[in-house]
């Protein structure tokens, strides 16, 4: 059975539903464990069916008024759904510190901010998508952006709330409702969303939180024939179950993937810049999709760039991510941490050398020491697949045309980071086959800027224009500038 509320370390959230503006609860609950510790943080509510086709119903209810409101009465409510978060803020720092292990310090100096930010920008940007007049010798085209309608959003467990709030926000400001299946790993920031966007008084069903597995409650979001659109950021393996359905249904989808992006360090790099920045890597315990995580560095520079990442390495700081110093915090749950292991393993038994790392480190069960492994091939799978834990590979190169071919030699084609004189690099970032790459740099995500992957990490973009573009119907009214007479001879 699942209490009405939930207290962890002293934040008060529930555990149910959030659907047309009331708390549901469930018959069936799962149990909550914390990454840190493996410590039980409650039982959660499960959706069954009968839940998510009433949140559905519930957001198609709440649509047309929604829609009607405009963008710039929408504003308002939304600024004010930021402002509710911010209240929240130490409440939304500890859940997902505990929950999903992410630093306790990022989440207050990043995540946090960041999650207002994509309502703000958002609501901000939709003013200026009503109504764009194209103007031509025949006709003014009045070029709008009309709400979809039911909008589902689906997020994985490594950043819930930031990858939440990144799509709810163009979702509503569009004048789009929405559901929101959270991660079962990770479900707290969602739930606490939910009661800020109740205090800033969003209309009952524009924003529904369904909790539960993919492979039912998940499933039954994306089955429902009701969506307008499916946001999904996740894995490729549930990417192409939610594809298959939505596509028997031709509701469009957006889908952010996985990655098994490059780090080129070329000759002419800043070698300890490059070695400071690959380091970084490793953050969020490298549960994360953008992460550059095969360096590919030029022969020349390779012992020396080794020498400086081991620096900054051995000064990380693994434990708790409650803990202001901590800097790599722990795996999400026990079976990501088999799974990154195994990867590891299977690695080292095929010839792979760990230069650091390479097991469980001693801190505890649910934390896996930084890891770099070279001689590793590049048809190999730790080179090939997405690990999803703080684990790197290093290769060599001895020629731009050998690192373009190397970073290009994957499925994966979601990001990517080139250091080098910035001439060169930029040229060398033109020739990789990828969504977005740094240069000299990581980690700038501009809200303003297109979001997303090619290949097999993802279809469709997200970010400023582009989330508006995917949430949107477009519509062209079609007005002559001329009297209009009809003719069969006319083209
Ligand atoms: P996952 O695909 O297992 O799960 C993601 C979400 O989908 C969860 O909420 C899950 O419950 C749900 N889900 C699972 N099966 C479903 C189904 N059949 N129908 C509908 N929903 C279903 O991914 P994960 O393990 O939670 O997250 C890690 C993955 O996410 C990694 O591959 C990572 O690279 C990727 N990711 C990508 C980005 C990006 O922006 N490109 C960002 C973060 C994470």
């Amino acid at each position: 059975m699942t209490t009405d509320t939930l207290s962890v370390a002293g934040t008060d959230v529930s555990p149910h539903h959030y659907i047309g503006g009331r708390r549901v609860p469930s018959a069936t609950s799962f149990e909550l464990h914390s990454p840190i510790d493996q410590r039980l943080l409650g039982r959660i509510s499960a959706g069954l069916d009968e839940h998510v086709q009433a949140a559905v119903s519930a957001a198609r209810d709440a649509f047309p008024a929604w829609a009607a409101l405009g963008a710039a009465k929408r504003k308002p409510v939304l600024d004010r759904f930021a402002a509710e978060i911010g209240a929240r803020a130490s409440g939304f720092c500890i859940l997902e510190s505990n929950d999903a292990g992410v630093l306790l310090s990022r989440m207050r100096h990043g995540v946090v901010p960041r999650a207002m930010l994509n309502l703000t920008y958002f609501a901000e940007h939709a003013l200026g998508l009503q109504n764009r007049a194209l103007e031509t010798d025949q006709a003014t085209h009045l070029v709008r952006h009309d709400p979809a309608g039911v909008t589902a959003i689906i997020t994985p467990w490594n950043a819930p709330l930031m990858l939440g709030t990144w799509k709810i926000g163009p979702a509503l400001a569009a004048g789009n409702t929405v559901v929101l299946k959270p991660p079962e790993w990770a479900p707290l920031t969602s739930s606490l969303l939910a009661d800020a966007a109740h205090a800033a008084g969003l209309p009952p069903g524009v924003l529904n939180v369904v909790q539960g597995a993919g492979a039912t409650t998940g499933a039954a979001l994306v089955a429902d024939a009701r969506l307008a659109r499916i946001s999904f950021t996740g894995s490729v393996p549930t990417a192409r179950q939610i594809a298959r359905v939505a596509g028997g249904n031709l509701v469009p989808c957006s889908l952010e993937l996985g990655g098994k992006s490059p780090f080129i360090v070329l000759e002419d790099a800043d070698l300890d810049n490059a070695a400071a920045t690959a380091a970084l890597m490793y953050r969020n315990a490298g549960q994360v999709c953008l992460a550059g995580t095969r360096l590919l560095v030029h022969r020349g520079v390779a012992l020396a760039f080794v020498a400086a990442m081991r620096g900054y390495v051995e000064k990380l700081r693994v434990g708790d991510p409650r803990e202001e110093a901590t800097e790599v915090g722990p795996i999400i749950h026990p079976r990501q941490v088999e799974r990154v292991k195994g990867f590891v393993d299977r690695a080292l038994a095929a010839g792979a050398t760990a230069l650091w790392g390479g097991a469980v480190h001693p801190f505890g069960a649910q934390y896996f020491a930084p890891t770099l492994l070279t001689d590793v091939k590049q048809d190999s799978e730790i080179v090939q697949n997405e690990v999803f834990g703080p684990v790197l590979t290093l290769q060599t190169f001895a020629s731009d045309a050998e690192a373009v071919a190397l970073a290009n030699d994957v499925d994966y084609g979601l990001g990517g980071v080139c250091y080098g004189e910035v001439g060169h690099a930029t040229a060398i970032a033109s020739a990789v086959k990828t969504g977005f790459i740094w240069v000299n740099s990581f980690g700038i995500r501009d809200l303003a800027a297109p979001f997303g992957g090619c290949k097999r990490s993802g279809i469709g973009r997200e970010g400023g224009e582009w989330s508006f573009e995917f949430f949107c119907d477009i519509k062209d009214i079609v007005v002559p500038k001329k009297p209009f007479r009809a003719s069969f001879s006319q083209r």
